[in-house]
């Protein structure tokens, strides 16, 4: 497959820039579906180059959901297909507007001056230096760059493209997915299950080649509502239970070990995200994530315990503790299907790299899928750096992900 680098290399990097040019962030603060409509722009420029592959059976919706059947071919057509799975939107922590992608040849392993007053530096971001001499793709520092996921957009069609170029490689059925809105947590919100054929997919949104993910945190949201006491602060002495202080003092109580500032690794936290109000009703919202269920349902506990120490501290005062789980640890669902990250393992290795396992310290549309019965571990995109101006992503890496796609495609258990 050699051979095929240079067709590799042209054809995932003139996708990966066009549809990176597409002005596509998601807004948590909308309520409709998907969250931004421009983020269509880049679903009907999908299903126009999809058509154009010579894919016939596409799905697409209302919704922004894509999920695009390529048949089987030789021995492995009767195979059960699986998923490869990406999503269309950016962050919405940094502008996503008019992305300039800068191609950077031949990187010399020196400090990057991005433009805009921003330098991306190996001093800070040593995994440059493991790309010197190869292509690599940055911002022009003003914007994101958008590798996180259009990378692995980019690397599912090349993929499909790929094959359907080489009818001589006999694989099993695919099914090309993107989804809106992952990063505002509502990816698979309203996702067609009943159009999906596969038993099992792969999410294609992690960073550095060759890590494979399949284990996430356990995520919840809690709001803490806390209701006052109001009077007039002339006459409050002894009567008045002021909301905002109460907050405060809830605030105070959370464990700053337990914090993401102070943790990494396997250990979880507590998160304030927002908190508004007034003395006669404050509202605080947090997240809570952990590894380990048991430990998140033990933060739920102490968030109570919080609630009623505020409560007797502020006589007249009420505080109420809602929580909503968001995603769990795809960990245990995946531990019954081995098969499924074999697979993955054994497509990287027929690649040329050793699989690393990393544990995502967040969620992926992945994780959701899996709760709706669907395992789907994550892999790879190539990209470094996710939701910044310092995002970037070298060429090799994308085209190392496209041929695991390929080998996986070819894998049957
Ligand atoms: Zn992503």
């Amino acid at each position: 497959m050699d051979r095929d680098r240079d067709w590799f290399e042209r054809d995932v990097l003139e996708r990966f820039i066009r549809y990176a040019r597409v002005h596509t962030t998601s807004d948590r603060h909308s309520m409709s579906n998907p969250s931004s409509a421009i983020q269509f722009d880049l679903a009907r420029m999908l299903h126009e180059e999809l058509e154009a592959i010579g894919l016939s059976d596409i799905y697409f919706d209302d919704r922004c959901f894509i999920i695009a059947r390529l048949p089987g071919t030789g021995d492995k057509a009767d195979a059960a297909p699986i998923g490869l799975m990406a999503h269309i939107d950016t962050a919405p922590d940094t502008s996503g507007e008019d992305v300039r992608p800068v191609v950077r040849k031949a990187y010399d392993g020196g400090a990057i001056d991005l433009g805009d007053g921003h330098t991306l530096d190996p001093e800070v971001y040593p995994t440059l230096t493991r790309y010197i001499g190869d292509t690599i793709i940055t911002t022009d520092g003003r914007t994101l760059l958008g590798a996180d996921d259009k990378a692995g957009i980019a690397e599912i069609m090349s993929a499909a493209a790929y094959l359907v170029e080489h009818p001589e490689i006999a694989h099993r059925p695919l099914e090309l997915i993107f989804t809106p809105d992952e990063e505002i947590g509502r990816g698979m919100d309203g996702f067609p299950i009943h159009e999906l054929k596969s038993p099992y997919c792969y999410t294609l949104d992690g960073s550095l080649e060759g890590t494979v993910e399949a284990e996430c945190f356990t995520a919840y949201a809690a709001r803490i509502e806390l209701e006052g006491y109001v009077i007039h602060p002339g006459d409050a002495r002894g009567r008045m239970a002021n909301a905002v202080t109460m907050a405060g003092r809830f605030l105070s109580m959370l464990p700053g070990a337990e914090s993401p500032e102070a943790t990494d690794g396997r250990y979880g936290f507590y998160c304030p995200v927002e908190a508004h109000g007034d003395y006669g009703h404050a509202t605080v919202d947090l997240i809570l994530r952990d590894f380990e269920d048991s430990i998140v349902q033990r933060r739920i506990a102490a968030l109570e315990v919080f609630a009623r120490a505020v409560e007797a501290a502020h006589p007249g005062g009420k505080v109420t503790v809602t929580t909503r789980r968001q995603y769990l640890n795809m960990r245990d669902r995946l531990s019954e299907r081995p098969e499924i990250m074999r697979s993955l393992e054994k497509a990287i290795r027929a690649t040329g790299m050793e699989p690393v396992r990393h544990s995502i310290r967040g969620g992926t549309d992945g994780a959701r899928l899996t709760e709706l019965g669907v395992p789907t571990p994550n892999m790879f995109t190539g990209g470094q750096n996710f939701h910044g101006r310092y995002e970037w992503i070298p060429l090799s890496a994308m085209v190392r992900a496209i041929k695991t796609v390929v080998n996986l495609a070819q894998i049957v258990e």
